[in-house]
């Protein structure tokens, strides 16, 4: 039995605890000085934290706080809300759970935060707490049909059609007829809702020579039910996962959506290699094996596109721990292989990114906070003068794209994957 399988089962019917982060829940029988300081650094209303490794002081940082602007919705008073659970001082209830929920796991607050560090991220303690508030609520009010559409049909969006309905007529290989080490997984929205990425991922892969297929239905990453609290939800579609890897011998997945790549990279990466796809094009346009052309803009016009860093990119990245690795310079290398394009950067970048609002189940749950988001990410996008904003995960490509729809002064702006953007070249 493998690592993965036996994980799955010691764990399966546990009840979830925070004991794992008892060092930060200022527990009784360890050092008094660990845990918050309510410095406030995390949420933009205190000063540096001394103890952090690079000074910050961007005004917006977490996605809550700066969109109700109250300390409740803080990664200081999460953690604070955590620790009182953790000494039986705050029972979970609906305003707990409301609360919790609202953390739309961006990870900016493991970046800001110098007091934990190791083997745990803020954002892991409001996760695992979220699992506890889903053994005992059941759903967030706004989670309950996404989880349902997941199970029942493998997607969040309730489609019932196998994943690679995209690639119909596309003469892309199907894993089980043929065999291959690498599978292209494209996740549910570049499979259902925005299938030109997926599309686009194919035609350029296949203009390298590489030797690839695709499921014909693919397992959900686990992603949203992780989030969304239901951790043993996550843990069966894992194992699903790593069965039908084993099963057909695969041994690279090349990942469109980052939260599907972060999630199996940090679950396989020991059996798997786990590959979002920038880092393999990068890869592959550096061995000259993908060599894009002028051939749309050959009046000798420049598109300007700005780069927006997702936070599973640039934050999390399939790491286990913070700050372990992060995917920045593989999408940009993308863009800067076009020659017909011209990269323009935001004022939050790398690290540093601005969460565009789809993460952590709060798209679902809280659909007002994260258009507002949304929004202000696609003004900032405009004020620097692009044209095409630039993503590299279809899940947040979905998202402003639904925004960017609803705005009522529609700014002059296109939000695309940097794998389109790159398939219009070759
Ligand atoms: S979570 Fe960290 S950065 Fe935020 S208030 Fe507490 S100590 Fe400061
Ligand atoms: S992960 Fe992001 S949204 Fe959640 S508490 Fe931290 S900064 Fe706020």
């Amino acid at each position: 039995m493998t690592a993965q399988q036996s994980n799955v089962q010691e764990v399966k019917g546990k009840v979830t605890t925070l004991e794992k982060y008892k060092r930060w829940l200022y527990a009784s029988d360890i050092h008094p000085s660990s845990g918050c300081t309510a410095c406030g650094n995390c949420y933009g209303r205190g000063p540096a934290n001394w103890l952090a490794d690079e000074h910050n002081t961007a005004d917006w940082k977490c996605v809550p706080f700066d969109y109700y602007g109250w300390r409740r919705y803080s990664p200081s008073a999460f953690w604070e809300i955590a620790t009182k659970n953790y000494h039986g001082l705050m029972e979970i209830d609906e305003d707990v759970q409301e609360t919790l929920f609202s953390c739309a796991q961006c990870g900016l607050c493991n970046e800001i935060c110098g007091v934990i560090d190791r083997d745990a991220r803020l954002s892991d303690i409001f996760k695992t707490f979220r699992f506890m508030i889903y053994e005992k609520m059941g759903p967030l009010k706004g989670h309950e049909k996404p989880i349902e559409n997941i199970k029942k049909y493998g997607n969040i969006h309730g489609i019932d059609a196998p994943t690679s309905a995209w690639a119909s007529g596309l003469g892309v290989k199907i894993v089980k007829d043929h065999n291959t080490e690498t599978v292209l997984f494209a996740g549910e929205d570049a499979s259902y809702k925005l299938p030109n990425v997926a599309k686009s991922a194919s035609k350029v892969l296949k203009s390298s020579g590489l030797d690839f297929g695709i499921f014909e239905n693919e397992i959900n990453s686990g992603y949203y039910l992780e989030v969304m609290g239901d951790r043993w939800g996550a843990e069966e579609l894992w194992k699903k996962n790593f069965d039908l890897f084993k099963k057909h011998g695969i041994k690279k997945v090349v990942c469109l959506s980052a939260q599907d790549y972060h999630v199996l990279r940090r679950e396989f990466d020991a059996e798997f290699e786990i590959l979002h796809i920038t880092e393999l094009l990068a890869a592959l346009i550096s061995s000259g094996r993908i060599k894009a052309s002028n051939k749309k803009f050959a009046d000798g016009s420049r598109m300007r596109v700005v780069y927006h860093d997702p936070c599973y990119l640039a934050r999390q990245a399939g790491s286990k721990s913070p700050r372990e690795r992060r995917v920045l310079e593989q999408p940009r290398a993308v863009l800067n292989a076009i020659p017909a394009l011209e990269l323009l950067e935001l004022g939050k970048k790398g690290r540093w990114t601005w969460c565009a609002g789809e993460c952590g189940g709060v798209k679902q749950g809280y659909p007002e906070m994260a258009h507002w988001r949304a929004e202000r990410l696609i003004e900032d996008a405009v004020s620097t003068g692009a044209e095409i904003l630039a993503t590299a995960t279809p899940n947040e490509q979905l998202h402003l794209v639904e925004v960017l729809s609803k705005m009522g002064k529609k700014p002059n702006l296109e939000v695309m994957d940097v794998v389109e953007i790159l398939g219009q070249s070759i």
